[in-house]
Protein backbone atom coordinates (compact mmCIF):
# COMPACT_ATOMS: atom_id res chain seq x y z
CA UNK A 1 0.00 0.00 0.00
CA UNK A 2 1.19 3.09 -1.23
CA UNK A 3 0.58 6.60 1.68
CA UNK A 4 0.47 10.35 0.88
CA UNK A 5 2.14 12.96 3.06
CA UNK A 6 -1.87 13.99 2.93
CA UNK A 7 -3.00 10.20 3.73
CA UNK A 8 -0.47 9.77 6.38
CA UNK A 9 -1.81 13.13 8.34
CA UNK A 10 -5.00 10.80 8.69
CA UNK A 11 -3.33 8.24 10.65
CA UNK A 12 -5.41 8.61 13.76
CA UNK A 13 -8.53 7.80 11.73
CA UNK A 14 -6.38 3.95 10.37
CA UNK A 15 -8.14 1.18 10.88
CA UNK A 16 -6.19 -2.01 12.10
CA UNK A 17 -5.00 -2.76 8.56
CA UNK A 18 -4.51 0.29 7.80
CA UNK A 19 -1.83 1.08 10.48
CA UNK A 20 -0.65 -2.22 10.46
CA UNK A 21 0.25 -1.13 6.54
CA UNK A 22 2.21 1.71 7.62
CA UNK A 23 3.91 -0.34 9.92
CA UNK A 24 5.22 -2.73 7.35
CA UNK A 25 5.83 0.05 4.68
CA UNK A 26 9.23 0.53 2.99
CA UNK A 27 11.10 3.29 4.28
CA UNK A 28 10.04 5.75 1.22
CA UNK A 29 7.58 6.71 4.04
CA UNK A 30 9.56 7.92 6.94
CA UNK A 31 11.09 11.53 5.51
CA UNK A 32 6.83 12.23 5.47
CA UNK A 33 5.76 10.56 8.46
CA UNK A 34 8.78 12.18 10.32
CA UNK A 35 7.93 15.51 9.28
CA UNK A 36 4.67 15.27 10.01
CA UNK A 37 5.76 14.10 13.59
CA UNK A 38 8.10 16.89 13.80
CA UNK A 39 5.36 19.45 12.76
CA UNK A 40 2.66 17.96 15.71
CA UNK A 41 5.64 17.80 18.42
CA UNK A 42 6.25 21.45 17.34
CA UNK A 43 2.58 22.30 17.73
CA UNK A 44 2.59 21.12 21.23
CA UNK A 45 6.20 21.49 22.98
CA UNK A 46 7.73 23.86 20.02
CA UNK A 47 10.91 22.58 20.04
CA UNK A 48 11.83 22.20 23.72
CA UNK A 49 13.61 19.00 24.74
CA UNK A 50 12.72 17.74 28.21
CA UNK A 51 15.55 16.16 30.78
CA UNK A 52 14.52 13.35 33.40
CA UNK A 53 17.72 12.64 35.78
CA UNK A 54 17.74 9.18 35.80
CA UNK A 55 18.45 7.34 39.28
CA UNK A 56 18.80 3.80 39.31
CA UNK A 57 18.61 2.53 42.35
CA UNK A 58 18.32 -0.80 42.31
CA UNK A 59 19.21 -3.88 40.43
CA UNK A 60 17.53 -6.19 42.33
CA UNK A 61 14.21 -7.95 41.31
CA UNK A 62 12.25 -10.62 42.24
CA UNK A 63 11.03 -11.11 38.29
CA UNK A 64 12.35 -13.05 35.12
CA UNK A 65 11.31 -11.46 32.14
CA UNK A 66 13.07 -13.67 29.66
CA UNK A 67 14.97 -10.26 28.03
CA UNK A 68 16.04 -8.39 31.10
CA UNK A 69 19.69 -8.54 32.08
CA UNK A 70 18.69 -7.86 35.60
CA UNK A 71 16.31 -10.52 35.98
CA UNK A 72 16.29 -12.36 39.08
CA UNK A 73 18.11 -15.98 37.77
CA UNK A 74 21.15 -14.37 36.09
CA UNK A 75 23.66 -15.36 39.09
CA UNK A 76 26.39 -13.22 36.79
CA UNK A 77 24.74 -9.53 37.89
CA UNK A 78 26.16 -7.82 39.92
CA UNK A 79 23.96 -6.56 42.32
CA UNK A 80 23.66 -3.37 44.30
CA UNK A 81 21.43 -0.93 45.91
CA UNK A 82 21.99 2.77 46.52
CA UNK A 83 20.75 4.26 49.98
CA UNK A 84 18.55 7.22 50.74
CA UNK A 85 21.97 9.35 50.95
CA UNK A 86 23.09 8.93 47.83
CA UNK A 87 20.37 9.07 46.21
CA UNK A 88 20.16 12.71 48.11
CA UNK A 89 23.25 13.60 47.33
CA UNK A 90 22.54 12.75 43.18
CA UNK A 91 19.26 14.98 43.66
CA UNK A 92 21.09 18.07 44.08
CA UNK A 93 24.02 17.50 41.47
CA UNK A 94 21.26 17.32 39.47
CA UNK A 95 19.19 19.88 40.54
CA UNK A 96 22.07 22.08 40.24
CA UNK A 97 22.41 20.91 36.84
CA UNK A 98 18.82 22.08 35.97
CA UNK A 99 17.54 18.85 35.88
CA UNK A 100 13.45 19.50 37.70
CA UNK A 101 12.25 15.77 37.18
CA UNK A 102 14.03 12.72 39.18
CA UNK A 103 13.02 9.60 38.03
CA UNK A 104 13.72 6.37 40.64
CA UNK A 105 13.77 3.55 39.05
CA UNK A 106 15.08 -0.27 40.22
CA UNK A 107 13.94 -3.55 39.97
CA UNK A 108 10.58 -5.27 41.95
CA UNK A 109 12.66 -5.28 45.14
CA UNK A 110 10.81 -5.77 48.53
CA UNK A 111 14.02 -4.92 50.19
CA UNK A 112 12.61 -1.32 49.30
CA UNK A 113 9.13 -1.54 51.19
CA UNK A 114 6.11 1.15 51.38
CA UNK A 115 8.04 3.11 54.47
CA UNK A 116 11.54 3.47 52.84
CA UNK A 117 10.23 4.65 49.52
CA UNK A 118 7.64 7.18 51.37
CA UNK A 119 10.41 8.22 53.42
CA UNK A 120 13.37 8.79 50.24
CA UNK A 121 10.03 10.42 48.03
CA UNK A 122 8.66 12.93 50.98
CA UNK A 123 12.66 13.83 51.65
CA UNK A 124 13.05 14.45 47.87
CA UNK A 125 9.63 16.13 48.00
CA UNK A 126 10.37 18.41 50.88
CA UNK A 127 13.82 19.60 49.25
CA UNK A 128 12.60 20.17 45.72
CA UNK A 129 9.31 22.01 45.84
CA UNK A 130 9.42 22.91 42.55
CA UNK A 131 10.59 18.97 40.74
CA UNK A 132 8.61 16.50 39.53
CA UNK A 133 9.22 12.95 41.23
CA UNK A 134 9.14 9.95 38.91
CA UNK A 135 8.70 6.26 40.22
CA UNK A 136 9.46 3.00 37.97
CA UNK A 137 9.26 0.62 40.61
CA UNK A 138 7.05 -1.85 38.81
CA UNK A 139 3.95 -3.66 39.80
CA UNK A 140 2.77 -2.64 43.40
CA UNK A 141 -0.38 -2.45 45.25
CA UNK A 142 -3.30 0.00 45.04
CA UNK A 143 -2.61 1.07 48.83
CA UNK A 144 1.07 1.40 47.98
CA UNK A 145 0.82 3.72 44.81
CA UNK A 146 -1.33 5.63 46.87
CA UNK A 147 1.04 6.16 49.79
CA UNK A 148 4.12 7.22 47.63
CA UNK A 149 1.39 9.95 45.42
CA UNK A 150 0.30 10.78 48.78
CA UNK A 151 3.87 11.77 49.94
CA UNK A 152 4.47 13.91 46.87
CA UNK A 153 5.23 11.46 43.88
CA UNK A 154 3.53 12.77 40.08
CA UNK A 155 4.54 10.52 37.74
CA UNK A 156 5.01 6.60 37.64
CA UNK A 157 6.53 4.52 34.73
CA UNK A 158 5.56 1.37 34.29
CA UNK A 159 5.90 -0.34 30.62
CA UNK A 160 3.24 -2.79 29.29
CA UNK A 161 5.74 -3.93 27.18
CA UNK A 162 3.24 -6.21 24.66
CA UNK A 163 -0.47 -5.72 24.59
CA UNK A 164 -0.93 -9.30 23.78
CA UNK A 165 -1.90 -11.83 26.24
CA UNK A 166 0.14 -15.21 23.53
CA UNK A 167 3.29 -12.69 22.91
CA UNK A 168 3.35 -11.58 26.77
CA UNK A 169 3.61 -15.37 27.61
CA UNK A 170 6.73 -15.81 25.31
CA UNK A 171 8.47 -12.69 27.16
CA UNK A 172 7.72 -13.40 30.48
CA UNK A 173 6.93 -16.71 32.95
CA UNK A 174 3.77 -17.80 33.98
CA UNK A 175 3.75 -16.04 37.37
CA UNK A 176 3.76 -12.77 36.00
CA UNK A 177 0.29 -11.39 34.34
CA UNK A 178 -0.49 -8.95 31.72
CA UNK A 179 -3.50 -8.36 33.16
CA UNK A 180 -2.18 -7.26 36.77
CA UNK A 181 0.02 -5.11 34.40
CA UNK A 182 -3.04 -2.95 32.69
CA UNK A 183 -4.35 -3.07 36.18
CA UNK A 184 -1.86 -1.40 37.76
CA UNK A 185 -1.84 1.15 34.81
CA UNK A 186 -5.30 2.08 35.47
CA UNK A 187 -4.99 2.29 38.69
CA UNK A 188 -1.77 4.60 38.85
CA UNK A 189 -4.21 6.71 36.66
CA UNK A 190 -7.49 6.79 38.79
CA UNK A 191 -4.64 7.72 42.22
CA UNK A 192 -3.86 10.68 39.78
CA UNK A 193 -0.11 10.07 38.53
CA UNK A 194 0.71 11.62 35.06
CA UNK A 195 1.18 8.04 33.52
CA UNK A 196 4.29 6.41 31.68
CA UNK A 197 3.47 3.26 29.64
CA UNK A 198 5.30 1.74 26.43
CA UNK A 199 6.70 -1.13 24.81
CA UNK A 200 9.54 -2.95 23.28
CA UNK A 201 10.43 -2.68 19.52
CA UNK A 202 11.34 -5.47 18.21
CA UNK A 203 11.06 -8.24 20.77
CA UNK A 204 11.45 -11.80 19.99
CA UNK A 205 7.98 -13.05 18.86
CA UNK A 206 6.88 -9.97 18.06
CA UNK A 207 4.05 -9.35 14.66
CA UNK A 208 3.07 -6.02 13.44
CA UNK A 209 -0.03 -7.46 14.56
CA UNK A 210 1.32 -6.96 18.29
CA UNK A 211 2.62 -3.51 17.25
CA UNK A 212 -0.97 -2.43 16.41
CA UNK A 213 -2.77 -4.00 20.10
CA UNK A 214 0.03 -2.15 21.50
CA UNK A 215 -1.15 1.08 19.99
CA UNK A 216 -4.66 0.46 20.52
CA UNK A 217 -4.01 -0.30 24.32
CA UNK A 218 -2.29 2.70 24.40
CA UNK A 219 -5.40 4.52 23.07
CA UNK A 220 -7.51 2.92 25.74
CA UNK A 221 -4.64 4.03 28.47
CA UNK A 222 -4.42 7.59 27.27
CA UNK A 223 -0.74 7.07 28.57
CA UNK A 224 0.89 11.06 29.42
CA UNK A 225 4.32 9.24 28.93
CA UNK A 226 5.37 6.53 25.96
CA UNK A 227 8.59 4.82 26.63
CA UNK A 228 9.66 2.69 23.27
CA UNK A 229 13.17 1.35 22.75
CA UNK A 230 14.39 -1.13 20.41
CA UNK A 231 14.68 -4.89 21.78
CA UNK A 232 18.65 -5.36 22.40
CA UNK A 233 19.50 -9.03 23.94
CA UNK A 234 21.79 -9.53 26.61
CA UNK A 235 24.20 -12.26 26.80
CA UNK A 236 22.71 -13.93 30.40
CA UNK A 237 19.28 -14.02 29.05
CA UNK A 238 17.43 -16.82 27.16
CA UNK A 239 17.09 -14.40 24.74
CA UNK A 240 20.76 -14.05 24.19
CA UNK A 241 20.75 -15.43 20.72
CA UNK A 242 17.49 -13.13 19.74
CA UNK A 243 18.17 -10.50 17.15
CA UNK A 244 18.23 -7.18 18.03
CA UNK A 245 15.01 -4.72 16.90
CA UNK A 246 15.91 -1.89 14.59
CA UNK A 247 16.65 2.12 14.61
CA UNK A 248 14.52 2.03 11.28
CA UNK A 249 11.01 0.33 12.98
CA UNK A 250 12.11 2.24 16.37
CA UNK A 251 11.49 5.28 14.71
CA UNK A 252 8.82 4.61 12.92
CA UNK A 253 6.51 3.89 15.69
CA UNK A 254 7.99 7.19 17.64
CA UNK A 255 6.35 9.03 14.44
CA UNK A 256 3.59 7.32 14.54
CA UNK A 257 3.25 7.89 18.68
CA UNK A 258 3.37 11.46 18.13
CA UNK A 259 1.10 11.50 15.52
CA UNK A 260 -1.95 9.29 17.27
CA UNK A 261 -0.79 10.90 20.76
CA UNK A 262 -0.18 14.34 19.90
CA UNK A 263 0.36 15.79 23.54
CA UNK A 264 2.45 12.77 24.82
CA UNK A 265 6.10 13.35 26.39
CA UNK A 266 7.96 10.26 24.45
CA UNK A 267 11.47 9.83 25.65
CA UNK A 268 14.23 9.33 22.69
CA UNK A 269 15.83 6.35 24.49
CA UNK A 270 19.42 5.26 25.89
CA UNK A 271 18.32 1.90 23.80
CA UNK A 272 17.80 3.55 20.43
CA UNK A 273 21.30 5.42 21.36
CA UNK A 274 22.83 1.97 22.15
CA UNK A 275 21.13 0.23 18.88
CA UNK A 276 23.02 3.18 16.47
CA UNK A 277 25.35 6.08 17.53
CA UNK A 278 22.87 9.05 16.74
CA UNK A 279 20.35 7.09 17.68
CA UNK A 280 18.80 9.68 20.20
CA UNK A 281 18.67 12.46 17.72
CA UNK A 282 16.76 10.61 15.44
CA UNK A 283 14.51 10.47 17.85
CA UNK A 284 14.15 13.60 18.78
CA UNK A 285 13.77 14.63 14.47
CA UNK A 286 11.47 11.75 14.58
CA UNK A 287 8.80 13.15 17.17
CA UNK A 288 10.40 12.50 21.10
CA UNK A 289 10.76 15.80 23.16
CA UNK A 290 12.63 14.06 26.43
CA UNK A 291 16.14 12.70 27.14
CA UNK A 292 16.89 11.02 30.54
CA UNK A 293 20.60 11.31 31.12
CA UNK A 294 21.75 9.06 34.13
CA UNK A 295 22.09 10.60 37.29
CA UNK A 296 22.88 7.06 38.94
CA UNK A 297 26.54 7.10 40.95
CA UNK A 298 29.37 6.51 38.44
CA UNK A 299 30.22 3.50 40.86
CA UNK A 300 26.92 1.34 40.46
CA UNK A 301 26.49 2.23 36.46
CA UNK A 302 27.40 -0.36 34.58
CA UNK A 303 25.75 -2.60 36.86
CA UNK A 304 22.14 -1.64 35.56
CA UNK A 305 22.64 -3.35 32.71
CA UNK A 306 19.07 -4.60 30.81
CA UNK A 307 20.95 -5.34 27.60
CA UNK A 308 24.33 -5.79 26.13
CA UNK A 309 26.52 -2.73 25.70
CA UNK A 310 24.36 0.22 26.96
CA UNK A 311 25.92 3.29 26.32
CA UNK A 312 26.97 5.61 28.87
CA UNK A 313 27.01 9.12 27.91
CA UNK A 314 28.44 11.53 30.57
CA UNK A 315 25.32 13.73 30.49
CA UNK A 316 25.46 14.00 34.08
CA UNK A 317 28.39 15.97 34.67
CA UNK A 318 28.07 20.04 33.56
CA UNK A 319 30.46 19.52 30.67
CA UNK A 320 27.85 16.36 29.41
CA UNK A 321 25.17 18.65 29.73
CA UNK A 322 26.74 21.53 27.69
CA UNK A 323 27.37 18.63 24.99
CA UNK A 324 24.08 17.09 24.63
CA UNK A 325 22.55 20.90 24.27
CA UNK A 326 24.76 21.29 21.63
CA UNK A 327 24.28 18.64 19.81
CA UNK A 328 20.33 18.89 20.00
CA UNK A 329 20.66 22.97 18.95
CA UNK A 330 22.37 21.42 16.10
CA UNK A 331 19.56 19.59 14.91
CA UNK A 332 17.20 22.79 15.69
CA UNK A 333 15.98 21.78 19.62
CA UNK A 334 16.79 23.27 22.63
CA UNK A 335 16.94 21.68 25.82
CA UNK A 336 15.22 23.27 28.74
CA UNK A 337 15.36 23.61 32.38
CA UNK A 338 11.29 23.01 33.01
CA UNK A 339 9.44 19.90 34.97
CA UNK A 340 8.27 19.27 31.27
CA UNK A 341 4.14 18.52 32.75
CA UNK A 342 2.35 17.05 29.90
CA UNK A 343 0.16 19.54 27.73
CA UNK A 344 -3.48 18.16 27.16
CA UNK A 345 -4.39 21.98 26.90
CA UNK A 346 -4.87 22.19 22.91
S1 LIG B 1 12.23 -6.07 33.02
FE1 LIG B 1 11.82 -5.07 34.98
S2 LIG B 1 10.48 -6.51 36.09
FE2 LIG B 1 11.43 -7.68 34.41
S3 LIG B 1 13.26 -8.61 35.35
FE3 LIG B 1 13.90 -6.66 34.42
S4 LIG B 1 13.78 -5.13 36.06
FE4 LIG B 1 12.60 -6.96 36.69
Amino acid sequence: MNFTKQDLSNIHKFDDDMLKAVIEADNTIDKDLFELADEVRREYYDNKVYLRGLIEYTNYCKNDCYYCGIRCSNKNAKRYRITKDEILDVCKTGYDLGYRTFVLQGGEDSYYTDDMMCDIVSSIREMYEDCAITLSLGERSYESYKAFFDVGANRYLLRHETADNNHYSKLHPDRMSLDNRKKCLYNLKEIGYQVGSGFMVGSPYQTSDNLVSDLRFLQDLQPDMIGIGPFIRHQDTPFRDKENGTMELTLRMIAILRLLFPYSLLPSTTALGTINEGGREAGIKAGANVVMPNLTPIKYRGQYELYDDKIYTGEESAEGRKALEKRLEMIGYRVVTDRGDVNKLK
